[in-house]
């Protein structure tokens, strides 16, 4: 049920912190300018990716359980098709706003051409708190939000998947009242679905598993062990929970984890299978006994090897930048760190990967779920693990190499690689009329 969160754990806002809180949008389009200064891209074309192609907007009414009707407002932000068609999650979140979207929808964009998918940049999302709804509630919401949205979807033309406050029976429930409508089951329209409806196996771990791959390679770039690299993980959701797992099956020593109540921290590494992730008990994470509690703010200031934040957007801030004593960040969330937390951690010598990198795992799989879906086949979980292996060993050498040629950030590179081939193909295709 999507009563909690999926693709990131519902932790606390960084609405308090003094910094004003970026927008998405915001942080997007200047990194995206950051990031052209080291490209020699038409200027147009910059201009052209800094607007959304088309927001739509749509009420959902929704009838409670009580019989009265309330009203909820629902975004898709379609950013960019040039590569493809668009793909993104849907949120159901109070903090959805149309900025927002249009925001994570950029990302998607450079997400996606990153990892060298055929898909542009998509997001929608729905303003409500998923917790305020009944199962029921939450499956007639979700249809009638499938059919306002049902002209501006397809699998040719925008791809939903899960996002916060969403899940696989989200997805299976979008697909169902889509199809129905147009009269033919057709699973390529969203992605994130249950397997017996077409999704694919591994996608629900996916995101935690780039995760976990990325920082196994920033750790081996840098001259750790794996063995002896220490690391902290904010967020025990779908993203942050697998991508910890996997570090400790790995040998890592995973000496902290947190959700929206605290961190739990032990020097000597936690047996993360035995705390439970936000899929297994929500908020749970301060059940299991640890030598020492701390909050979940502080667990980014820990001195570990990497630090993984993988909970919301927006949590490391000019205010707490300079606290941060990581040596690597890897970016688990979409936009945890603030362009102006960026800059400081950079001059502090923090190397950051962005998440548009290393999260990327969950639109990969999601590709692969897609071609399943069109080509009327399963692959089997190990086929998709290795596929996984191979695109984000691939896209990691990519923007590996350009770190090296220009010696820019790991961000930077990560958006010179995408915007290279995004713009490539705007020249190609050119400008009509
Ligand atoms: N919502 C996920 C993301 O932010 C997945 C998107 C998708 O699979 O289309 O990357």
């Amino acid at each position: 049920m999507p009563s909690g969160t999926v693709e990131t754990t519902d932790q606390k806002s960084s609405d308090e912190t003094t910094e004003q809180p970026e927008s998405a949008l915001e942080t997007a389009r200047r990194q995206l300018d950051h990031a052209a200064a080291h490209l020699d891209v038409d200027e147009g074309v910059i201009e052209r990716l800094k607007h959304p192609t088309k927001v739509h907007r749509v009420a959902v009414p929704l009838k409670r359980d009580d019989g009265s009707v309330e009203v909820f407002t629902g975004y898709r932000a379609q950013h960019d098709d040039v590569r493809g068609p668009y793909k993104g999650g849907l949120r159901f979140h109070p903090h959805v706003s149309e900025q927002e979207c249009v925001g994570l929808s950029m990302w998607m964009t450079w997400k996606c051409a990153v990892m060298d998918l055929p898909f542009g940049g998509g997001k929608g999302g729905i303003v409500v708190d998923p917790k305020d709804l009944s199962d029921d509630e939450t499956e007639r919401l979700t249809r009638r939000f499938a059919e306002e949205l049902r002209k501006f979807v397809g699998p040719k033309k925008d791809i939903p998947a899960p996002d916060m406050g969403t899940d696989a029976q989200t997805m299976a429930w979008f697909m169902d009242a889509y199809s129905m409508q147009e009269g033919e089951t057709i699973p390529g329209v969203v992605t994130g679905k249950p397997p017996v409806v077409g999704g694919s196996e591994g996608r629900q771990e996916a995101p935690g598993r780039s995760v976990a791959i990325i920082a196994r390679e920033a750790a081996d770039y840098y001259d750790y062990d794996l063995e002896d690299t220490t690391i902290a993980v904010q967020g025990f959701g779908s993203v942050g929970a697998n991508a910890a797992r996997l570090l400790d099956d790995w040998g890592a020593n995973v000496v902290a984890v947190s959700d929206v109540n605290g961190a739990i921290y032990d020097p000597d590494g936690l047996d993360t299978h035995a705390v439970p992730s936000h899929e297994e008990e929500p908020e749970a994470v301060m059940t299991h006994d640890a030598p020492e509690e701390l909050s979940n703010e502080k667990i980014l200031e820990l001195d570990v090897d990497v630090l993984i934040p993988a909970a919301i957007g927006n949590v490391i801030t000019a205010d707490n930048a300079d606290d941060v004593q990581a040596d690597v960040v890897v970016e688990g969330a979409n936009g945890p760190t603030t362009f102006a937390a960026d800059s400081i951690l950079e001059a502090n010598g923090v190397e950051v990967i962005p998440d548009i990198l290393a999260n990327a795992g969950g639109v990969t799989v999601s590709y692969f779920e897609w071609l399943q879906d069109i080509n009327r086949r399963q692959w089997s979980l190990e086929r998709v693990n290795d596929e996984l292996e191979k695109h984000m060993l691939s896209a990691w050498g990519d923007v590996r190499s350009e770190v090296e040629a220009r010696d820019v950030s790991w961000r930077d590179a990560a958006y010179v690689v995408a915007l290279s081939r995004i713009a490539e193909a705007k020249t190609t295709r050119g400008l009509w009329p």
